[in-house]
């Protein structure tokens, strides 16, 4: 799809940050984060955002590429015990899983009704820099 904005992050016309990726999946980081590290896993295929229409073989990968993605986060930050995924798709459609890293005790209703602002460059790419090298498995797709 070409007036896709993850699609054209895929292909890279749109710079992004990301922090993993494999054969079919690329996790960056979220410009408008409503908790430090919010990551979104998109598929590198153009799928509708309704996940119950996803092939199965795509909705298992991406909660495994998810899953992945979610130990990084977890174990990068010393105040996250748990990362959350949240498979809504209301702005975007083109599937995508976002992970709340849970720092302290927020609860995630907090991060959801939140209306996050865009995080500044340098602090996208410190907090790249940090995952990046977290993750045991930085696959080139
Ligand atoms: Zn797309």
């Amino acid at each position: 799809m070409s007036d896709c904005l993850f699609c054209k992050i895929v292909k890279g016309d749109i710079p992004s940050y990301p922090i993993w990726q494999d054969k079919n999946f690329i996790a960056i980081l979220d410009i408008f984060p409503a908790t430090i590290g919010q990551t979104l896993v998109i598929s590198k295929k153009h799928y509708s955002s309704d996940f119950s229409k996803l092939p199965d073989s795509v909705l298992k990968d991406l909660s495994i590429a998810s899953k992945k993605v979610a130990q990084i986060l977890t174990s990068s930050f010393t105040d996250v015990s748990r990362t959350c995924l949240v498979l809504e798709g209301f702005d975007i459609d083109h599937i995508h899983a976002k992970l709340y890293p849970m720092h302290g005790l927020t609860p995630l209703s907090t991060y959801l009704s939140s209306k996050p602002s865009q995080a500044n460059s340098n602090t996208l790419e410190s907090l790249q820099q940090l995952l990046k090298s977290s993750s045991p498995c930085q696959g080139r797709g």
